[in-house]
């Protein structure tokens, strides 16, 4: 049976695609403060703004194209059972091919009611716009998880990874929970990669691998050696 192979990825593995990351810009999100575009407090202050910071980032999301970061774990699927867990809202992991891939902090390319979190739909174009309704008559918002709001999809991730085999995190600060709580799921013993320019240990999980390097040529290098010795 395949190896299981856990991979947990943030905004770094899509920063050298050109989508910047928040805790490289100030904790500033593409020059707006994230409790003005990524708060329910920031949506009920001004909806349109938010929308048009989410059409701007639909845009740019759907231009870039995945870069060898995204690509490598693809390939990584020919000797192991891959399962991707991402913070991003981009979708740039399933425009590289990987074959699983979970959501904690919804898709942008997804709307939902405002009155029905159920009522999720894949948007049409770029925009949703001020009057866009759903079925039930309420204005659509981006499928995004704000801060302050449930992460839906947290338990299913906590479960994702008590099965690893070997986890591999990916350009993420960790600054972000309850997402970044979920390493602390993996067996004790897995063999568990961390590669981030700034990756640092993480209290608490032990077998640890330090890869100080960006993910466009971190990832391939240890996809490689993982291949090589599956
Ligand atoms: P973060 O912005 O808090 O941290 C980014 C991390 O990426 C840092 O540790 C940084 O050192 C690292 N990094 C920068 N360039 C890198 C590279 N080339 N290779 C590897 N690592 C690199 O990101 P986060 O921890 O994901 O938390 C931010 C939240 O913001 C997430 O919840 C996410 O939903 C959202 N966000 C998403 C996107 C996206 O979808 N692409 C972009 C920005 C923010």
């Amino acid at each position: 049976m395949k190896k299981r192979i856990i991979v947990f990825t943030g905004a770094g593995i899509s920063a050298e695609s050109g989508i910047k990351t928040f805790r490289d810009s100030d904790g500033l999100w593409e020059n707006h403060d994230v409790m003005e575009v990524a708060t329910p407090e920031g949506w009920a202050r001004d909806y349109e703004l938010v929308l048009n910071f989410y059409n701007e980032r639909r845009k740019q999301a759907l231009e870039v194209a995945p870069n060898p970061g995204h690509l490598a774990l693809v390939e990584l699927e020919k000797e192991f059972d891959v399962q991707i867990i991402t913070q991003n809202i981009d979708n740039l992991h399933e425009r590289a091919g990987s074959s699983s891939v979970l959501h904690l902090h919804g898709l942008i390319t997804k709307s939902r009611s405002t009155i029905d979190e159920n009522l999720v739909y894949e948007i049409e174009g770029t925009e949703i716009n001020p009057g866009d309704l759903c079925e039930k008559g309420s204005q659509l918002r981006p499928h995004i998880v704000w801060f302050g709001e449930n992460v839906p999809n947290i338990s299913i991730a906590h479960e994702m990874c008590e099965t690893a085999d070997i986890l591999i995190i990916i350009g993420t600060s960790l600054n972000v929970y309850p997402a970044s709580g979920i390493v602390n799921f993996a067996p004790r013993k897995c063999p568990k990669y961390f590669i981030d320019p700034k990756a640092e240990k993480i209290v608490l999980v032990n077998n640890l691998n330090i890869i100080k390097e960006n993910a466009g040529t971190g990832t391939p290098t240890l996809v490689k050696e993982l291949l090589d010795n599956a």
